[in-house]
């Protein structure tokens, strides 16, 4: 089995874009407030068809961990009200394509953070997606102020509420910002991999999984700068009289393969060990073309996994299917109890 651990709903109906855009305009004037959201199942096909649904088959990817458009999160926008009834509509909207797919999707929710306010005020929304929704993760962004970077680090106690319900339910997080407000970064181009390499620098400086030994996070984008860096993080960690970053971190951190070419995937494969390593894509999003160089698309993302001469074939079977497993404990599960429905 492929399961490809990194996919945002970025098909969605003109109807979910367009209640957004009327939910923003009525934090100045509530006459413009949404109504009811409608969306048809026919709605949906007809985007998810030509896009996820044509490329896994084309790609060979059996199954999609699929979560809400991240850019379009907005947890900078409006207050912890406009969060709470967005998430809620947008993780819905996930839901719905588990039903219509049982067989292609499994959910992963955006969390309705907001600036300043505690993460502990996402907990419900939480335990609705995982013990209602049958999510197996959620979508955790360290920087809900759009690219000002307001909150405390990931490792601050501010955070530990929100873990100590991830560890009790038993799923994992990707480190994963959205859209930033911030005009000097570009959302997918550098805020997003900042994001991912800030992250990684936060878990190194502390003591996190020693509280949460059993806390997991998925950093995606091939982990940002790190994998490239590993060198210095290692000596920077050794600087500190820290512990090796393999028993410091390697129990809790893992690295997606949203790398867009194969010298990065093997880059990545060659410093990160196989079993920190989680196949992903991260289609249909960041980047749509073709690589002119190879005349494949830049997503196709396993071909690159394919092509890394020295991962032995269980190494490979670990990266596309035993380490997504491992690190979304409730998987395994949901994939039966979807595939039962879909029998069903
Ligand atoms: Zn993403």
């Amino acid at each position: 089995m492929v399961i490809d651990c990194h996919g945002h709903y970025t098909s969605e109906p003109a109807a979910l874009l367009e209640y957004r855009k009327q939910q923003v305009a009525a934090l100045h004037d509530p006459s413009k407030a949404p109504g009811p959201l409608r969306i048809s199942d026919d709605e949906i096909r007809e985007k998810l068809e030509p896009a996820q649904l044509k490329f896994q088959r084309e790609r060979g990817t059996d199954i999609a961990i699929f979560s809400p458009r991240a850019s379009a999160m907005g947890h900078h926008v409006g207050n912890a009200a406009t969060s709470v009834a967005w998430s809620q509509i947008c993780n819905d909207m996930i839901h719905r394509v588990c039903n219509l797919y049982p067989r292609n999707f499994i959910g992963v929710c955006q969390l309705p953070q907001s600036p300043g306010v505690p993460p502990g005020n996402c907990i419900p929304e939480l335990e609705r997606c995982v013990n209602e929704l049958g999510f197996v993760g959620c979508n955790l962004n360290p920087d809900p102020s759009g690219g000002y970077w307001k909150e405390p680090p990931l490792t601050d106690r501010w955070w530990y509420p929100l873990y100590e319900k991830m560890v009790e339910l038993d799923v994992p997080a990707m480190v994963h910002v959205t859209a930033t407000c911030n005009p000097a970064f570009h959302t997918t181009g550098s805020h997003y991999l900042n994001a991912d390499t800030t992250a990684f620098m936060q878990f190194l400086t502390s003591d996190l999984f020693k509280d949460f030994p059993t806390l997991k996070f998925v950093i995606p984008h091939g982990g940002g700068a790190v994998p490239f860096h590993w060198g210095r993080y290692r000596g920077m960690a050794q600087d500190m009289k820290r512990p090796p970053l393999k028993e410091l971190l390697l129990n809790n951190v893992y690295f997606d393969t949203c790398v867009y070419h194969q010298p990065g995937i093997d880059l990545l494969a060659k410093v990160i060990p196989a079993d920190n390593i989680l196949f992903a894509s991260e289609m249909v999003g960041a980047v749509k073309g073709i690589d002119p160089e190879t005349g494949h698309y830049f997503d196709d993302t396993k071909r690159y996994v394919d092509g890394v001469p020295w991962l032995s074939a269980e190494d490979k079977r670990k990266i596309f299917e035993g380490n997504a497993l491992k690190v979304y404990p409730r998987l395994s599960k949901q994939i039966s109890r979807q595939a039962a429905a879909a029998r069903a």
